[in-house]
This record gives C-alpha cells, structure tokens and sequence, in this order.
C-alpha cells in the first residue's frame, strides 16, 4: 500500500515539539490569534521575504480578503484560470466582482500570459495567477502586463510555499501572495489555516482589520470585516512545522527528479519544470491518454492517487452562470482528461516510490496483453 499522503508519518517525526507547543497554548489560553500567531506571521513573512504576513482561517479568505484589500467589488472584472480549485475563483465571486478565464499553457498547466492579454477590458482590475501543483507561473510577462493595463497581481500561492522564480520566492512578487495551510499543503495546520503575504503597509493594515470583524480597536469597527482569525493552535503548530519545511521541500524535489529518472520514456508523459523555478511539488502529476484505466490499475496495485482536477472550474454546474461552456478553454479542459497526481510526500520512501513505478509499468504489459 502507497498513501497518497502520510500525515501521521510527519506527525510522529516532530511529535514531542507538536505536543509541547500545543501544551503552551493550552497553558496561555490564547485560543485565537495571540503570541504564537504573531510569531508565525514574523517567520512566515521572513520565508516569503515580504515585510508582513496576515494569518487567516483558510487560503479562501486569504483570497477574499486580498481582493477586498485591492479595493475589487461589484462591476470589476479579475482573471485568472480555469484550471484551479474552485476556491480562486468562489473568492473573487464574493467580493461581487466577476472572474473572466483565460486558458493555461499546457506544459506547465499555469496561465498563458498571452492569453491574459485577450482577456483584459475597461473593468479589469486585477489577475489571479495560480502556482498550481508548486510551480511558479510565468511571472515577469504578468507583471509586465499588469504595470501596461495597471492591474493588481495576487498571487494564489496555496499549493506553492517556498517555490521561486528567478530566485524570487512566491508571494513577494506580486501585490500579494496567498497561502492555504490546509493539512495536506506543503505547509499544513492540524485543521485550517492561511495568510497573505505582502510588503504593502496599507494593504496588510486593511487586512488585519477586515480578518478581526474590521476593528483595529476592541468594539470600534472602521470597516464591515469578517471573522476570518487563525486560531492559536494552529499558530503554534505551524510555527514549529516552519522549522521543518525546507527540508520537507528538497525531499519532495529529491523524489520528483527519482520519479523523472524511473518513469522517463515509459507509459505516461512526466511533469515539465520550466526553467529558471523551483517547483516545490505540491503534487507530482503526470498525463496520460488512458488517464482512468491508469488510476485503476494503481488504485488494484494499492497505489492511492487524485486527480486535480477532473472539472475545470467553467464547467463544474455551480459556476455555469460564468458564461462559459465547453471548448472555451480547449488545454484546460484536455488536461483535466488526462492529468493524475501520483503520491508524493517527504517521508515517502525508495521502497514505495518503486512501488508506484511497478505499478505504472505494469499498466503497459495490461495494455500488451489485451491486444
Ligand atoms: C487549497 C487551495 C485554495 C483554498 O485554500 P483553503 O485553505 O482550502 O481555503 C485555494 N487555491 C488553491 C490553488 C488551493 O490549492
């Protein structure tokens, strides 16, 4: 049996230091934000190298509240991709704004700038790029565009913590960067969790004050804000996770470039990193034809595996009021066909990784057989 993740695994790597921080915030009863989320805010913010990081309650309120920040509402327009959770773009829906799509280049499954440009009118305000599975978008021709329309860049960086381009670490690049530390993410909470990571006073100020119920002062609500807080737990957990999460990160590449090595040439086409990144991978997927008949046979072998994601968010039924329809974005909508995610996680060992290729292989001498 291959997990696609092993959470418990990592647990018990760090158990005694888990234990003894949440001991400490059993003790200081600071339940929500407090000491241990401030601190987290510091580190995290140092990591990202931007001079602030907000902590949230999840990615999607990072987003949403981001967008707010930007001054995005009813009447404006923000781009981003279809081929994403559909978190990206439920977040620009509940600023009012509407979400226009632009469709991905299918080598690195990540926005095509190119197509940004189409996609721009009088309301755009601002473009959403996704790092989508740990690897940075194309982002100096989207900064390039942004600075020529004037639009705001936030970055979606849920699935990308530590990832680089061009020696620059997600989240900084942009306006703002926004981080999810939902359990199975690179950086993971013990429940929900998530920030925004900017070097701009004024936007973080905002934020702060919209994630507290838009109050700066107990009772004194400048602003129509939320109760989007993090709570001190998952600060704390996530302050020692830091500690661990370059490691984690170079384990994860270690077993990407075994996974290039023992599937190169074989049955399913392997992920492009492109040049001048360092992909993080979130998770590593591949592409093949015979997409379902390949998870069968891992899922029969015992290799679990996931698929992100089947639906482009343009054709999921609940977001079929966006205007869109199939054949609007023709690489998405392949991709979505084809991609599958194979487990990849630090703790994962030579053992299982070769486990998982058998099973690949083995696909191919099913197909043999059958002809
Ligand atoms: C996980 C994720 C989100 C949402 O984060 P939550 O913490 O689950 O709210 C948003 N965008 C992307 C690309 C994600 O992977």
């Amino acid at each position: 049996m291959v997990p696609f993740l092993d959470l418990k695994a990592q647990y018990h790597s760090i158990k005694p230091e888990i234990d003894a921080a949440i001991a400490r915030i059993l003790e200081s009863s600071q339940f929500v934000l407090g000491e241990a989320v401030a601190s987290f805010e510091r580190d995290f913010a140092r990591y990202c190298s931007t001079e602030q990081a907000i902590a949230v309650n999840t990615g999607t309120s990072a987003l949403h509240l981001s967008l707010l920040a930007a001054g995005i509402g009813a009447g404006d327009e923000v781009i981003t991709t279809p081929f994403t959770f559909v978190a990206t773009v439920a977040a620009i829906l509940y600023t009012g704004a509407r979400p226009v799509l632009a469709d991905i280049d299918p080598k690195s499954f990540n926005l095509d700038p190119a197509n940004i440009e189409r996609a721009i009118s009088p309301r755009t305000k601002a473009i959403i790029p996704v790092h989508l599975y740990g690897q940075p978008a194309d982002m100096d021709p989207i900064m390039a565009i942004a600075k020529r329309h004037n639009l705001i860049v936030i970055e979606d960086a849920c699935q990308a913590h530590g990832a680089e381009y061009k020696g620059r670490r997600v989240g900084g690049i942009g306006a703002m960067g926004c981080f999810s530390f939902y359990p199975g993410k690179n950086l993971g909470a013990y429940g929900e969790g998530g920030a925004v990571t900017t070097s701009n006073p004024e936007y973080a100020r905002t934020i702060r004050m919209l994630r507290d119920w838009g109050a700066e002062k107990k009772y004194q609500h400048q602003l129509k804000g939320y109760n989007y807080r993090m709570e001190g737990f998952q600060g704390a957990i996530l302050g020692v996770k830091m500690r661990y999460l370059e490691g984690w990160t170079e384990a994860r590449r270690a077993h990407a470039r075994r996974y290039h090595q023992l599937l190169a040439g074989g049955e399913v086409r392997t992920p492009a990193a492109m040049s001048a990144v360092r992909h993080v991978y979130h998770v590593y997927t591949v592409r093949s034809a015979e997409r379902d008949e390949l998870q069968q046979t891992l899922n029969a072998a015992g290799v679990q595996t996931g698929i992100h994601y089947p639906v482009p968010v343009h054709m999921q039924p609940a977001y079929s009021d966006l205007g869109y329809g199939p054949g609007d974005f023709p690489h998405a909508e392949a991709a979505a066909q084809e991609v599958l995610s194979l487990p990849i996680f630090p703790e994962m060992t030579e053992v299982q990784m070769l486990e998982v290729v058998a099973a690949v292989a083995s696909r191919r001498l099913t197909s043999v057989a059958k002809l």
